[in-house]
């Protein structure tokens, strides 16, 4: 394997920390657990879009590209952390975010500004057209752009995912942990493929669970081809021989609620539990709908008493601000 060969510009420090939810766990009478703290990234108020980045700016620096081109929704954290990102390595930052310009920005779109990227709104369905135009206009001025898929979800960022496996391991083993399950927000993929196959190489024995956001895994838009796609496109870049197939995810889509960035109860439900009993905030579009799965599924039994479950917290914490007539 060549991990240790891809370019990677560094934007936080590892390893991120582990804690044991000692209050949540007690009101939960069900599995101890614990939380990877992903939120804790260094980088313009963290998340787990970061690890994808460093390995992206080492290719876009390694490919002399002066902007980073990418896409999302108008609260991304992904264009958040890119263009902070972009800044801390020296590079412009475009972003084409769904929806449209408030009159006063907030949350996300507010440290979007601060991080001085230009903003190009477009509608939902118009995103990858656009994003394809604003590279294209930056070719024509002479910029050499560096396109970032949504959510940094391609070979270059899972491998992201794969190195915090390797992270992780050194550190169960400290704890004396072993994890019935691994438990995130899911969406556009990166993180579970990167984890599910950094898994298979450091020999992880729990289940990656991903909490779906807006993915479903039947009918036309099945999720499951393009978690294997990435997986298996990250296992070629990093030289491992590992294959995985569609057998090897566990996306559970029972949570997806009134859709993408449309958080209900469950989720402020969650977010206060967090706050309350650990002075943990979780963000109301992902991560407050993956814990407020993970509570569900303990309440279910699906995990025993004995075992130990561990929430890989993935940020998303401005987007509270974004939430706040919820409060
Ligand atoms: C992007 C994001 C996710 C999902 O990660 P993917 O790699 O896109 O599946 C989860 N949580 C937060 C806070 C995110 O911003």
């Amino acid at each position: 394997m060549n991990l240790d060969r891809l370019p990677r510009f560094e934007l936080a420090q590892f390893p991120t920390p582990i804690h044991y939810l000692k209050k949540l766990t007690a009101s939960c009478q069900g599995p101890d657990i614990y939380m990877k703290r992903d939120d804790l990234t260094c980088l313009g108020m963290g998340g787990n879009k970061t690890r994808k980045l460093e390995f992206l700016i080492g290719q876009a620096l390694t490919d002399g590209a002066d902007t980073l081109v990418t896409a999302g929704g108008i609260q991304s954290n992904h264009c958040r952390l890119t263009a902070a990102a972009a800044c801390k390595a020296g590079l412009a930052c475009d972003l084409v975010l769904s929806g449209t310009a408030p009159q006063v920005p907030n949350g996300n779109l507010l440290l979007d500004k601060i991080f001085r990227a230009r903003v190009h709104f477009c509608d939902r369905e118009d995103r990858e057209k656009q994003l394809v135009q604003v590279a294209d206009d930056l070719r024509s001025k002479g910029k050499k752009p560096f396109v970032i898929p949504v959510g940094g979800s391609n070979a270059i960022g899972s491998v992201g995912y794969v190195t915090a496996m390797a992270e992780l391991k050194p550190q169960l083993a400290a704890m004396d942990l072993a994890p019935a399950a691994i438990v995130f927000a899911s969406s556009s993929g990166g993180t579970q493929a990167g984890l599910s196959l950094g898994a298979k190489i450091t020999g992880f024995a729990g289940d990656i669970l991903g909490i779906s956001i807006d993915q479903v895994k039947t009918g036309e838009d099945a999720f499951l081809p393009v978690l294997e796609s990435i997986a298996n496109e990250t296992a070629r870049r990093i030289g491992s021989d590992r294959i995985l197939t569609q057998a090897d995810f566990f996306l559970n889509c029972d949570y997806l609620g009134a859709g993408y960035a449309k958080p209900g109860d469950m989720e402020f439900n969650a977010i206060e539990a967090l706050a309350q009993q650990e002075g943990i905030l979780l963000g109301p579009v992902y991560t407050a709908r993956a814990m407020g799965g993970l509570l569900d599924l303990i309440q279910k039994k699906v995990f025993t008493r004995d075992q130990s479950v561990l929430f890989w917290h993935t940020g998303g914490t401005p987007e509270l601000f974004a939430w706040a007539d919820r409060f």
